[in-house]
């Protein structure tokens, strides 16, 4: 059989769906660390972990902000279920720095009066979007 030549990516949250498309490459941010995936990969299951993913088709790569989720890998598919996906255009970079100013406030807190976990997460989501959102103005 010939090995697949193009991915067929679909993102999608508990909203909507984001991306269907054809893709040459797409990176994700796993669990267990991002990782890279080409047509005829091998299949797997992976949960996702918050950071940045990316889809490349031709020169161009499209950039999300990702958050929790699956993603399935099959030689010729990619399909993201994931808790948030945001698009750098999409994301509104005054909402990010403030939730990345409460998050820090939070953390300066004294760690009796703090979920650390949730201001980790918090702040991390929020170094997310930001560094999604710049990538979109530097591309232009
Ligand atoms: P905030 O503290 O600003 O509400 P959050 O990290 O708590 O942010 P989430 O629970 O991650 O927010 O997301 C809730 C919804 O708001 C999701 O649909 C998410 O896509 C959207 N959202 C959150 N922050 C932004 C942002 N900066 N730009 C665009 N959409 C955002």
């Amino acid at each position: 059989m010939a090995l697949p030549t193009a991915l067929a990516l679909e993102i999608v949250t508990p909203d909507r769906a984001i991306v269907s498309q054809q893709v040459d490459e797409v990176e994700l941010p796993g669990a267990d660390g991002y990782f890279g995936v080409l047509p005829g990969h091998t299949p797997l299951l992976a949960s996702l972990q918050v950071g940045e993913m990316w889809y490349r088709t031709g020169q161009e790569r499209q950039y999300l902000a990702i958050a929790f989720g699956f993603a399935e890998v099959l030689p010729d598919r990619v399909t993201v279920l994931a808790q948030i996906a945001e698009r750098a255009q999409d994301i509104d970079v005054a909402r990010a720095e403030a939730a990345k100013k409460r998050a820090e406030e939070r953390v300066s807190q004294t760690p009796a009066d703090m979920d650390f976990e949730r201001a980790r997460v918090a702040m991390i989501k929020a170094l997310t979007r930001l560094q999604v959102a710049a990538r979109a103005r530097t591309r232009a």
